[in-house]
């Protein structure tokens, strides 16, 4: 979009533009909602971070959590410069949760323990130095589709196995939170030129980032249940506050 008063990042150079007017509101943040709405997400992965170490959950779920936080604010630094390395530190952050969730979904089933984490570590690693280097446009979209896809069929079972209803309901609210948010998303993509004329852009963009911060927080506290579940460490669903879910486990004494 056209810029508003002057820039302190210099001019655009990430390849991907939201609807929203750059530097509206200061010359510091280009994208004001866009980069203030990934606050809720890093909330969000506190409260499910604080969640996993008081109850002394493996370790991959705080570090999920705290993926969770540096993606966040990656996309604030990458909102609030549009510079093209900001862009970066956004998007590879995403890759490599989607390797960790590939992980979590699937190491229960794997025989070969120590091959899968390195495998995954190390295509993590290569794929950062890649993307450091070459603009990958579209084929990062597709790469990180298939990230996405690879992890359904597990859910899905996770899912269709799973008795608890409140367990079962956080699951509905990830496929919500995803299939709403996702079409903000498309609406800011596609109908910016409409959206703009309106007296109050709806910053679909930014809705976005607030959706995909509760979905994060139910995939996540959805895996933390079955995980638990799989454990033997009794887990129930809770409310933080009656609203926000919450995984409450009680670990047998031998343990
Ligand atoms: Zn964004």
């Amino acid at each position: 979009m056209a810029d508003g008063i002057s820039s302190f990042w210099g001019p655009v150079t990430s390849t991907i533009e939201c609807c929203e007017k750059n530097y509206a509101y200061s010359s510091y943040i280009a994208e004001f909602h866009n980069t203030m709405s990934n606050i809720p997400t890093i909330l969000l992965a506190l409260i499910g971070l604080v969640n996993a170490l008081r109850q002394r959950f493996e370790k991959r779920f705080s570090i999920l959590h705290v993926s969770n936080m540096i993606l966040a604010i990656g996309s604030m630094l990458y909102h609030a410069t549009l510079q093209r390395v900001q862009q970066q530190s956004d998007e590879t952050p995403m890759v490599w949760e989607m390797l960790l969730y590939i992980y979590i979904l699937y190491s229960p089933d794997w025989h070969y323990r120590s091959t899968m984490p390195t495998f995954l570590f190390l295509y993590g690693a290569v794929f950062a130095v890649v993307h450091s280097m070459v603009r990958f446009g579209i084929g990062f979209k597709v790469h990180y589709v298939i990230l996405c896809l690879l992890c359904i069929p597990r859910m899905y079972k996770y899912y269709i196995h799973t008795q608890d209803a409140s367990a079962k309901w956080l699951a509905k609210f990830y496929v919500a939170t995803l299939a709403i948010g996702s079409l903000c998303w498309f609406c800011d993509r596609v109908f910016c030129k409409q959206l703009s004329s309106w007296p109050i852009n709806p910053q679909g963009h930014a809705l976005w980032h607030v959706f995909m911060g509760f979905n994060c927080y139910f995939a996540n506290t959805f895996l933390m249940f079955c995980r638990a579940q799989q454990c033997k460490w009794n887990p129930k669903v809770v409310y933080f506050m009656g609203i926000l879910p919450y995984v409450k486990i009680e670990k047998p004494k031998t343990q």
